[in-house]
């Protein structure tokens, strides 16, 4: 079980849910990483004991292809001066 926040640039208007940092789904464990082609920040299945063919990909943009996310520097990947703070309020999503 996870719960997922939202995480808000305080450069930019850019916000994602999701664990902001390694964890863990019932599929395997995650990682957050950046797509390489829409800059989305998204949790990323690492491996599965399940499936170990996973065709995980962006759900915004469909692509492949991402970096890691560094996710004790917490910049944001939309602009340069941007930090990507978790927020208080935020919703909270249980991803199971
Ligand atoms: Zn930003
Ligand atoms: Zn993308």
């Amino acid at each position: 079980m996870a719960i997922w926040r939202t995480h808000k640039c305080n450069g930019c208007e850019y916000s994602f849910v999701g664990s902001g940092k390694p964890d863990a789904l019932m599929m395997g464990p995650t990682i957050p990483v950046v797509c390489s082609k829409c800059n989305e920040i998204y949790d990323r299945i690492i491996e599965s004991p399940i499936d170990k063919k996973l065709n995980y990909s962006c759900e915004e943009c469909g692509s492949k292809k991402y970096t890691e996310w560094d996710y004790k520097k917490k910049k944001c990947p939309h602009c340069k001066n941007g930090t990507i703070e978790e927020s208080k309020g935020g919703q909270v999503v249980m991803a199971d």
